[in-house]
């Protein structure tokens, strides 16, 4: 099975396949929607860009969980040194590779719910997803004033 970052790249490949038959006015329509979109998908899944993401959203939630505006903490354990309790990603993902199953198992081993890696990982997931979206309208539009 891909993950979603990889159908997310095949998408964007289809797209970029599309544009080579498109005529040229249909291409120029989408064009500044295509910028936007590459701009976004360059953020979300160059090299590394998960981790840098997710230490990203672990301080963003330490700081929103500080002003009262979440009321859950980052993680439930009652780990005083919990890397995400203090709002820092856990020792175990500072090197090496980090996806959905290493933050599993990272989470089976860890004694809280370490709520925030799970949530990042949802909101990642998603803007993936809704990046698909915006790409697939993208495709149709091109297939539709294709040469084809
Ligand atoms: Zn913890």
């Amino acid at each position: 099975m891909h993950s979603p970052r990889e159908q997310l790249l095949d998408k964007y490949e289809s797209v970029e396949n599309e544009e080579w038959m498109a005529e040229p006015e249909a291409v120029e329509a989408v064009e500044d929607e295509l910028e936007s979109i590459e701009a976004e998908l360059m953020d979300l899944t160059s090299h590394g860009a998960f981790r840098k993401y997710l230490v990203r959203y672990i301080k963003e939630e330490k700081r929103r969980y500080k002003q009262g505006d979440v009321s859950e903490p980052l993680c439930d354990c009652g780990d005083i040194y919990c890397d995400l309790r203090r709002g820092t990603l856990p020792a175990a993902f500072r090197s090496g590779g980090i996806d959905s199953d290493s933050i599993d198992e990272f989470l089976l081993q860890h004694e809280g719910d370490g709520r925030v890696l799970t949530d990042a990982h949802k909101h990642y997931s998603k803007q993936l997803g809704e990046l698909k979206t915006r790409l697939r309208v993208v495709h149709r539009k091109l297939i539709e004033n294709g040469d084809h």
